[in-house]
């Protein structure tokens, strides 16, 4: 059987430099402290709480000492509570979300509606939210109750007869790992909904890669292994686009997870992981995936 990695298997720079930021941070041996954790990744966690980085369920005066921000970035008012509450905050926000961050905000001061597409739960889309001044719209796809409510129009922006709730401007961003069919699915509703849509397409650069690699390598594979957390959103949407195109895909979190029936027949397995799967998680995938091999 032939073991396919991806290319672009595991951490993706923004994850590799919120790390790097959480190992110096640990080792400045300041009390550092995070809401949650730097990524979703529960050995990175691991490996980052056990230099003694601990996590807060919420801000509290702690003076002196250090607030680091994961790599999803946080609400605006969160840094300004830390700061003053009298914490030295590490930023380590990817510089991807940070750019999504300055777009918003320039766009709500031009007087655009903000429409995030992503997942409403997830940290980075509360982040993008938290920096507005005013409520944004999120859609997480086109059958969102949320998108339902906006009225759909057929008339040009500045009409009278628009109904109410009508969106005259809408800047739509995307949350950075999203999947581009599900967001021009939105946009193709959205259009339809707004006098006028200015669209940002915010899906990262590491993520379009990686979903590029998806669309092929289970075309290609008779079996197909997506490495990644069960909280890692982007290794779930890798999932779902493989075992679109392949119903042997599967979603581990390790070696330990890997069953040996998946490949009876198989002449070669495809093995990709999401941007928080560190590469030791990996190549203990691709060890046992060689022990298994007839
Ligand atoms: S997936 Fe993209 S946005 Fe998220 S940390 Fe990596 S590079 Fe940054």
């Amino acid at each position: 059987m032939k073991i396919n990695l991806a290319k672009n298997a595991g951490f993706c720079f923004g994850v590799k430099r919120a790390i790097d930021i959480a190992f110096k941070t640990a080792g400045s041996r300041q009390n550092v402290y995070m809401l949650g954790d730097i990524v979703h990744n529960e050995e990175v966690a691991r490996q980052i709480n056990s230099l003694g980085v601990k996590k807060l369920k919420r801000l509290t005066a702690r003076s002196g000492r250090v607030l680091l921000i994961r790599a999803h970035g946080t609400a605006a008012i969160t840094t300004a509570k830390a700061l003053a509450l009298g914490y030295r905050v590490v930023d380590a926000t990817c510089p991807m979300v940070k750019e999504i961050h300055k777009t918003v905000k320039v766009m709500e001061q031009k007087g655009y509606t903000i429409i995030v597409i992503g997942d409403k739960k997830h940290d980075e889309v509360r982040g993008i939210v938290g920096q507005l001044k005013k409520k944004a719209i999120v859609i997480d796809n086109p059958k969102d109750p949320a998108l339902r409510r906006l009225k759909k129009i057929n008339v040009g922006a500045g009409n009278k007869s628009a109904p109410t709730g009508y969106i005259q401007k809408a800047a739509v961003v995307v949350q950075s790992t999203q999947n581009l069919e599900k967001v021009l699915a939105v946009l193709k509703e959205l259009r339809a909904r707004a006098g006028e849509v200015k669209f940002f397409n915010t899906i990262c650069r590491p993520t379009t890669v990686k979903q590029q690699e998806i669309r092929i390598m289970p075309l290609e594979n008779n079996v197909m292994l997506i490495i990644g957390s069960r909280s890692s959103a982007n290794t779930r949407r890798l999932y779902e686009i493989s075992r679109s195109l392949n119903r042997k895909s599967y979603w581990i979190n390790s070696k330990k997870d890997i069953r040996r029936a998946w490949f009876s027949g198989a002449k070669s397995v495809g093995v990709t992981a999401g941007a928080s799967t560190p590469d030791s998680t990996i190549k203990d995938v691709v060890s046992c995936l060689l022990r298994l091999n007839p």
